[in-house]
């Protein structure tokens, strides 16, 4: 369970994020709305890359200012660029890495990296220089490296933009089935669909909060 206590993001004197409360219960929660409105900023926030100028994030409780660590394990964060998430030369060995300080025994991770790499189509990718994928191939990868950790709450920033239709379907049916708690920032509105509850961004401000029914008009009003 995340909350959101009155929270604000300034970049320089920019307020990016302004005086925000929420409590994300839902298994199933989408964010939509204008380019720069600040959803990944929101998101960054859930798993604390960002950390509020003001207000309080918790996760369980506990402050993502203040814990860190706890934070980042319990909420994964799949970024809306895969170049920012990929750091070690090769596919399996960079997937190998996160899992490396959470407990799962070492001779167990390879055949958990596989694993995860094969429900994405991908597990002949595992030992290519991560550097040399595809874009599409990039984003299969850096889903696969968050999902492998399995953390109890999943945020997808975009997941699907460099993807062609098939793998889109691929992971939207992938995130409609995951047991755990997933907060989806996308800009496309089929991902959302049978969504428990959809926030609306716009200018710092979440302008509106529901159903996707009542969501996705506001979108198609200001952003298409
Ligand atoms: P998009 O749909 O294009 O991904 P977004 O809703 O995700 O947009 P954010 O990335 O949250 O938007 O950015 C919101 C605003 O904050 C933008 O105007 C962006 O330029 C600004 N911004 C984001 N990160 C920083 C930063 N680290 N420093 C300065 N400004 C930033
Ligand atoms: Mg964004």
């Amino acid at each position: 369970r995340i909350t959101l206590d009155d929270v604000t993001v300034r970049f320089g004197d920019r307020t990016v994020l302004d005086g925000v409360s929420l409590d994300l219960t839902e298994h199933r929660v989408g964010v939509i709305g204008p380019n720069g409105s600040g959803k990944s900023t929101l998101a960054r926030l859930l798993n604390g890359l960002v950390t509020p100028s003001r207000g309080t994030v918790r996760v369980d409780g506990l402050s993502t200012a203040e814990h860190a660590r706890a934070v980042r394990r319990r909420v994964g964060f799949v970024f809306q660029n895969p170049d920012n998430q990929i750091v070690l030369p090769v596919v399996a060995e960079d997937m190998a890495f996160g899992l490396r300080n959470t407990g799962v025994p070492r001779k167990e991770i390879p055949a958990r990296v596989e694993r995860q790499l094969a429900r994405f189509g991908v597990a002949g990718l595992a030992e290519r220089p991560s550097h040399a994928l595809s874009g599409g191939e990039k984003q299969l990868v850096a889903l696969a490296s968050v999902l492998v950790m399995e953390p109890d709450t999943v945020v997808f920033d975009e997941p699907t933009t460099l993807l062609d239709l098939r793998n889109r379907n691929l992971i939207r049916s992938y995130i409609d089935a995951m047991p755990q708690q997933a907060v989806v920032v996308t800009h496309d509105l089929e991902l959302l669909c049978g969504y428990d509850r959809v926030l609306v961004v716009d200018e710092g401000r979440i302008v509106h909060d529901g159903k996707p029914l009542t969501a996705v008009p506001w979108y198609v009003e200001h952003c298409s």
